[in-house]
């Protein structure tokens, strides 16, 4: 649908993620999805341990909407949470940080392109006075990486970016014919995703960070001389609040050791990003991802999916990357569909059915 283009920099296409909505939208249509948009989660119905539905409220007000079976993919386990069901919450000051997400327009594609590949930077570039303070596996640290942090000292040492803006840095996706450099990932946040106050304090400082980088990158990156800014993301980017206290907690081990599980739902590489830990999915080395990750304890009915699946810290860094996010849904999916075809509960539904069921739907699982 035209929605991913080849990026100059690599043989990588990146997602065009505005046309990208119209392709989610024709998705949910073609697979005959009642959507139900504009409507805020605030509490579950839950009887005798059993989630029954969920309240919404929205511009109509409030609304039950019952449900043999829910799937929580509020990236935050909210609906988990509201049941009362454990949950594992990272302390604030030891969270992945925030990200207030930009990109620029009228920016001059040949003029960049030129300077990246006259200044190459690696992965191993990321470590050092910025948001990050890496470990890799070392076959990363040569490796070119769409990473920009030089613009930003200059930018410094001119007074452009005060002094305690040193945590600028990070990395851009692409950059398009017409001059957009998209998904700018250059301001970093300590902000707690679940507390409103620190949402709005950390959307509002975030956007005032992202207008200076806009101007150090005007001043000091080949290419942006007449750019300006495009748009912020939608919303205030979080990557780390809850986890589920799942039936299965995956473990470091499992991410960086292969871990293989006879409940396998989904596979993923061995693709860490966060918490100073950074290994490129480069070798063929995979973990699967376990239907016990999926299931909370203490509630029925309910599963999750998404990056707030069961597990610890270094596991979290692996599977909230998006297409593991993509392999805890299609997983959590077909079990919601073959569990209640099979009338039975999501602890007791028959795996192999939902194996047969994902791979009949293509998926991968061992
Ligand atoms: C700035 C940033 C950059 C990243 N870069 C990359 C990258 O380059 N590659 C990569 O693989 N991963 C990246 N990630 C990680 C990845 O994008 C996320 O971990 C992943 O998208 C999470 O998916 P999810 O479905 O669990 O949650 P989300 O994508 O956050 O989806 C949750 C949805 O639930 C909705 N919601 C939440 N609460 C409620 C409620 N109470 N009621 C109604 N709706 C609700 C939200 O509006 C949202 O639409 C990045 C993350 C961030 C923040």
């Amino acid at each position: 649908m035209g929605a991913a283009l080849p990026e100059p920099q690599s043989i990588s296409h990146a997602l065009d993620a505005e046309a990208f909505k119209h392709v989610a939208d024709v998705l949910v249509e073609e697979a005959g999805v009642h959507p139900m948009l504009h409507r805020m989660f605030v509490a579950p119905i839950v009887e005798s341990g059993i989630i029954r539905g969920v309240i919404v409220e929205s511009k109509a007000g409030r609304e039950a909407i019952l449900a043999e079976r829910v799937i929580d993919a509020t990236g935050d386990a909210d609906v988990v949470a509201r049941c009362g069901a454990p949950t594992f919450f990272t302390p604030k000051s030891e969270m992945m940080s925030a990200s207030v997400m930009f990109s620029m327009c009228g920016v001059n594609k040949s003029r960049f392109i030129e300077q990246v590949k006259a200044d190459p930077q690696t992965y191993k570039d990321w470590a050092g006075n910025g948001e990050w303070d890496i470990t890799t596996d070392g076959k990363e640290d040569d490796m070119f990486s769409p990473f920009l942090r030089k613009p930003f000292k200059q930018a410094l040492a001119a007074g452009i970016l005060p002094a305690n803006l040193a945590t600028i840095a990070g990395t851009w996706g692409t950059v398009s014919d017409q001059g957009d450099l998209t998904y700018l990932n250059m301001v970093h946040l300590n902000v707690d995703g679940t507390d409103p106050d620190d949402l709005t304090r950390g959307e509002m400082a975030g956007r005032r960070q992202a207008m200076l980088a806009v101007a150090a990158l005007k001043g000091f990156m080949p290419g942006c001389e007449d750019a300006k800014l495009r748009n912020f993301g939608m919303t205030l980017g979080i990557r780390d609040t809850r986890k589920i206290d799942a039936h299965y907690n995956l473990r470091e081990g499992d991410v960086r050791g292969e871990g293989r599980f006879e409940d396998s739902i989904g596979i993923f590489p061995e693709f860490i990003d966060g918490y100073g830990l950074l290994i490129l999915p480069t070798t063929g080395r995979y973990f699967q991802v376990p239907y016990g990750s999926l299931l909370p304890k203490g509630i029925g009915n309910l599963i999750v999916a998404g990056r707030t699946i069961g597990g610890d810290k270094t596991s979290h860094a692996a599977v909230r990357n998006m297409m593991c996010c993509a392999v805890s849904g299609q997983g959590a999916g077909v079990a919601a569909a073959v569990s209640l075809k099979s009338r039975a509960s999501f602890e007791t539904v028959n795996i192999a059915q939902v194996q047969a069921e994902l791979r009949r739907q293509g998926a991968r699982l061992h």
